[in-house]
């Protein structure tokens, strides 16, 4: 079986040079799938993940754009059409200066397992450009984004790509490319999700993200018998995912003791709770500052510059910042502080080591390709709203969007079992890989 995995792997690396991104997430999956594939006939021999691999289309242009300073700047764009044999491809849009071809890959293959999960019909896509929006002003960023859908306007549509916020991308950005678009192609159209609710958008699709994984982390909790109340909590970023994340986990008892942004984590051992946390959610969404000013405010937080918060003991870990952003030596240092639980936030924090550690020393550990498929899956609702031009309560998403959470939960438990023990990598990924592949045999070879 090693072989055949290596075998396939090395092909894969061949054609992709240069993509570590991409291939730590094809790897990942080769690793779980190929065994799967090997045992069951229908999908041996149909080439089928050597297709999965490959992107339908890819689009990458140039994005001009005019600063405040009248200086013109020049960035990259990215859409990378992954796969819809199961519907239009879906997924979000990233704006951030280590947005590379490697990076968006690796993103819009991920996202076509998380899709599937979703069972939702939405294929999967991803894109972005390297363009920073922090310390950029409001019109800097409107400008940009007009520039970015003058060119993404004409490969995306509500019934063939339907793009949506991701790092860098929130509100603010998915207004002014929606306005954009709907310039251009004169006509009012749901070609975007994440839209504000007075034109278009869903109730609860800002909180999903971060809803959803603690859905899913309830959900674990209960299989080994216990909940989050009263559960330590370390969660890392303080942007969408980390805020909603940390208001879930307060509503159900749990004490959230960190969040994080690229310079460094915040500590509060009494804990962030409702009016702190809203005072976070001004500081980073509405004033756009960093996580350090915390401490200004509750000085008895401590702040820890440069460094990740995975060396404070918790006994559940939600890393919600970015890839690769909790490593080896942070799994060690988890496990030993007594951490029952990890639950991926954000696609891909945790590196293959990392994940093996947890593996080993039997910590549950949910990939973001399940955990956080709650974003896609509300935007998934977000997408029939329009179709129907109606608007569900705020009630009616949220119920909906926990029985998806509940839903993903049984497939990973149905496909991951592994000596009494849930495997929830190898689950994610064998549930995610039939539903697509069995809609790729279906409509031969495309
Ligand atoms: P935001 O832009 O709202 O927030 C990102 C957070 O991560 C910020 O706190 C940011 O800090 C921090 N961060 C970004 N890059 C780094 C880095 N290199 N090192 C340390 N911290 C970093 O993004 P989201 O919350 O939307 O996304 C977070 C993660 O969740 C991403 O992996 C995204 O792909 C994933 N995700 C998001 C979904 C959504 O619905 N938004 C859906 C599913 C997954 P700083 O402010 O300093 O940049």
């Amino acid at each position: 079986m090693k072989k055949i995995i290596d075998n396939f792997l090395a092909q894969v690396q061949e054609r992709n040079q240069n993509e570590p991104e991409f291939m730590q997430a094809v790897t990942e999956v080769a690793e779980n799938v190929i065994p799967y594939i090997v045992e069951n006939d229908i999908y041996y021999g149909q080439n089928i993940l050597l297709r999965m691999v490959e992107p339908e289309r890819v689009v990458f242009f140039r994005v001009s754009w005019i600063d405040d300073q009248n200086e013109i700047q020049v960035n990259r764009g990215y859409r990378i059409e992954m796969n819809s044999a199961i519907g239009p491809y879906k997924g979000g849009l990233r704006f951030h200066p280590s947005v590379n071809l490697s990076v968006l890959k690796f993103l819009a293959f991920e996202q076509v397992f998380k899709n599937s999960l979703t069972t939702l019909p939405m294929g999967g896509g991803k894109g972005g450009s390297d363009f920073d929006p922090k310390g950029k002003s409001d019109n800097e960023v409107m400008r940009f984004c007009q520039s970015f859908m003058t060119e993404l306007f004409r490969h995306i549509g509500p019934n063939r790509d339907i793009p949506a916020g991701d790092i860098g991308v929130g509100g603010r950005e998915i207004g002014y490319l929606f306005g954009q678009y709907k310039r251009l192609k004169n006509e009012f159209t749901g070609v975007l999700t994440g839209k504000g609710v007075s034109w278009g958008g869903s109730l609860i699709r800002p909180e999903a993200t971060g809803y959803g994984v603690v859905y899913f982390t309830q959900k674990m909790l209960e299989n080994i018998g216990t909940s989050l109340e009263e559960k330590k909590v370390v969660i890392s970023g303080s942007g969408n995912v980390a805020q909603f994340a940390a208001e879930k986990v307060i509503q159900l008892g749990g004490t959230v003791s960190t969040l994080s942004d690229s310079g460094g984590y915040i500590y509060d051992e009494e804990g962030i709770d409702s009016e702190k946390l809203d005072h976070v959610m001004n500081l980073k969404s509405v004033q756009r500052g960093r996580i350090q000013k915390y401490i200004e405010r509750y000085p008895n937080a401590k702040f820890f510059a440069g460094k990740t918060p995975w060396e404070v003991p918790c006994d559940v870990a939600l890393p919600c910042a970015t890839q690769n952003e909790l490593h080896k030596k942070d799994a060690v240092f988890l496990v030993k502080n007594g951490c029952v639980c990890v639950v991926e936030g954000a696609n891909m924090p945790s590196t293959p080591e990392a994940i093996q550690t947890f593996a080993k020393n039997k910590v549950l550990f949910a990939p973001g390709k399940a955990s956080n498929a709650g974003g896609v899956a509300v935007s998934g609702l977000e997408m029939a709203q329009n179709s129907l031009r109606y608007n569900w309560t705020r009630e009616e998403v949220d119920s909906r969007l926990k029985n998806i959470m509940s839903e993903i939960h049984e497939s990973c438990f149905e496909y991951g079992q592994e000596d009494g023990f849930v495997n929830y990598v190898k689950g994610a990924n064998i549930a995610g890989f039939v539903k697509v592949a069995d809609a790729m045999l279906a409509q031969g070879v495309v």
